[in-house]
């Protein structure tokens, strides 16, 4: 429990302890009404007396009137009525009141740092130390300590404390607690190592090649953190809900206490009875359950949904996960694995080493899934030559001078803006043109593999109830059409720029049924505009790539497309949780409401009714967090 919620804890003790005192002095011995106030003043102070200076503080800066102002005033109405001619005093009732609503925010805030922590706690994934090769020694530091560059050794069953390259060793690694998907992923030496996974067969050596605060597991967890803080539409109606709710309130406890009386011709015989039932009526209006499930229900979506490897940036994307009509697919890498494998090479004029060797000269630098796989197929990449003047062209290719000579890398757009006269081929898979100094040297086929769960993926976004799918590639017609038809996606175009991406985006979304969402799904190569313009941007395996944790909405962390559906089903529980518990502390109010301008409910009831209500609305809760 945090320092302030223990402090909170102490003050209710003792004021109830005084309370209880206070009841006995004043039943026992024969005091007069302003020695009675004085005794119960005490623990009505200690308990309340935060609340009270935030009330008042608030209304002098002319901030709109909240649940401290609400509870203030009608308790030291409690406190007051007493003193009217022929009323019964209320002293009890004021503590208790104010008592139980301390109860209720106390409760209110351990469930908050209750499902934060538990998030945290399901996502186990930031390390608590490591141990790091200082001086030919093996020391155990905290994660924080260690400089990039310097040697990490990891053990099984250790977690990886933070990113780096593999220099020795090899072994699996599960990836489980930030993917989702607890299969083992080989790992040896010169691939990069993420933080957050666990060793799990064999002694690693790595060198660091990320500080601990900008490795991924911390990246990760800030996100989770701060996603609670980005709030939903339905977070942002209830703040201004209680803007005009409050006053209303206010002025309707107002009428309640003043009308009745006046009109029943004997104003001092009944103004005490009527003013009791105003603030009986104050305390039930309290909004606190409506004002906390709420938040929390999606804090709650957030870390279930991040417990399947999909991390959600903020609830305002929950809620339009909940309610997508069209969803939008990059092909490679999103629906394809890209992965390229070179299955031909068709050289015109040179012979194929020398076309494979300017291929991946060219392709030095790139990121492009094409690109790696051409460096791939030519293994001594790195020999003496000179690469300058890299230029990748989104969406075409790469431009290099390689020992002096333009060497163009791309699709057949790039040929035509570099004035080479290129051939088709009849075989199958994406083509990738070379020239040299403007002349045609011909070309090597790569083709890429569907993922095994792109079919299934769009049929679960369909039974979702998603009405429009669509593949958008900047690749040729015939590989665009056969994946089309594989993976069945309603339509696709082909051939497009990431510019012409974009405005195929926003033909769509001038095109969708109101009140639905637009997402795009992409690899976050080359299509940040795209991820940026949809209603929710999304990206696939983030696993080691920043730039889609940056400029997605959502990751889905494992590069599965069938994630998608799972992410729009935690977020429909989600709404539903928060849905219910908004009905459910409305119709209660409303019916305590009734019941206290009729006469019929107590101060203690209004209270008990309030903190019932928000306590069943915060277990209701939780349940996100297991979706
Ligand atoms: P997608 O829309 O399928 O994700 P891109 O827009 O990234 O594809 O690329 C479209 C096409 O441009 C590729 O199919 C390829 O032919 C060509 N291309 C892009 N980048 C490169 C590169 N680095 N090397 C060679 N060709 C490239
Ligand atoms: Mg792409």
């Amino acid at each position: 429990m945090e320092k302030e919620n223990k402090e909170r804890l102490v003050k209710i003790i003792a004021s109830a302890v005084l309370l209880t005192a206070a009841v006995v002095v004043s039943k026992v011995a024969n005091l007069k009404m302003w020695q009675e106030l004085l005794i119960f003043l005490v623990p009505y102070l200690i308990v309340g007396g935060e609340t009270l200076m935030e009330a008042a503080e608030k209304l002098i800066h002319g901030e709109l009137l909240d649940e401290d102002f609400l509870m203030s005033i009608a308790t030291l109405g409690a406190l007051c009525i007493g003193f009217l001619p022929g009323a019964e005093s209320q002293f009890p009732e004021a503590v208790f009141v104010m008592l139980f609503f301390q109860v209720g925010e106390l409760f209110e805030d351990m469930a908050e740092d209750k499902s934060r922590e538990s998030i945290t706690k399901l996502m186990d994934i930031r390390p608590d130390t490591a141990n790091v090769e200082r001086d030919g020694e093996v020391i155990t530091v905290s994660p924080t300590e260690i400089a990039v560059g310097e040697t990490i050794i990891v053990r099984p069953g250790e977690k990886v404390p933070l990113d780096g390259e593999v220099i020795e060793g090899s072994s699996s690694l599960d990836t489980v607690a930030l993917t989702g998907e607890s299969v083992p992923r080989g790992i040896s030496v010169g691939e990069s190592l993420l933080s957050g996974c666990v060793n799990l067969t064999g002694v690693i050596k790595a060198k660091v090649t990320k500080p601990f605060g900008e490795s991924t597991a911390s990246k990760i967890l800030e996100l989770v953190e701060n996603a609670s803080e980005s709030k939903s539409k339905s977070e942002s109606f209830i703040t201004r809900f209680a803007k005009v709710y409050t006053p209303i309130v206010v002025a309707a406890a107002l009428l309640l206490a003043f009308l009745p009386p006046l009109f029943s011709g004997d104003f001092a015989g009944t103004f005490s009875k009527w003013l009791y039932r105003a603030l009986t009526f104050l305390i039930v209006s309290c909004p606190c359950a409506l004002v906390i499930s709420i938040p929390l229900a999606f804090f709650g979506g957030i870390g279930g949904a991040a417990r399947k490897g999909i991390l959600v940036k903020g609830s305002n994307y929950l809620e339009t996960l909940a309610k997508l009509g069209t969803v939008v697919f990059d092909k490679t890498g999103t629906l394809t694995e890209g992965v390229f494998e070179v299955t031909a090479v068709h050289p015109e004029i040179i012979d194929p080493k020398e076309l494979l060797h300017l291929a991946a000269h060219v392709e030095r630098y790139s990121t492009h899934p094409v690109a790696v796989s051409l460096r791939n197929a030519y293994p001594d990449e790195a020999d003496g030559c000179s690469v300058e003047d890299v230029e990748e062209v989104a969406g075409e290719g790469v431009k290099a001078k390689v020992n002096g000579k333009v060497v163009c890398v791309g699709n057949s757009k790039m040929m035509e803006s570099a004035g080479a006269d290129w051939k088709e081929c009849e075989k199958k898979g994406t083509i990738v043109h070379v020239c040299l100094d403007g002349v045609y040297v011909g070309h090597i086929v790569v083709s890429d593999r569907i993922k095994r769960d792109a079919a299934e993926a769009l049929s679960a976004l369909r039974r979702e109830g998603v009405e429009k799918t669509v593949m958008l590639t900047g690749d040729k017609e015939d590989v665009a059409a056969e994946v089309a038809a594989e993976v069945g996606v309603d339509e696709y175009r082909a051939g497009l720029l990431p510019a012409d991406k974009v405005t195929e985006i926003e033909r769509l979304l001038a095109d969708k049924q109101a009140g639905k969402g637009l997402a795009f799904v992409g690899d976050g190569i080359n299509d940040a505009p795209v991820l940026a313009r949809a209603d929710v941007g999304i990206a696939m395996g983030a696993l080691g790539s920043d730039a889609a944790i940056e400029a997605a909405d959502v990751v889905l962390m494992d590069d599965k497309p069938s994630k998608l559906a799972m992410g729009m089903k935690v977020a429909r529980k989600t709404l539903g949780i928060a849905r219910q518990n908004t009905f459910f502390s409305i119709f209660v109010k409303l019916l305590v409401l009734l019941l206290a301008v009729a006469g019929l409910a107590s101060m203690w009831m209004a209270v008990l009714a309030d903190v019932g209500v928000m306590v069943l609305a915060v277990l209701n809760s939780t349940r996100a967090l297991r979706a």
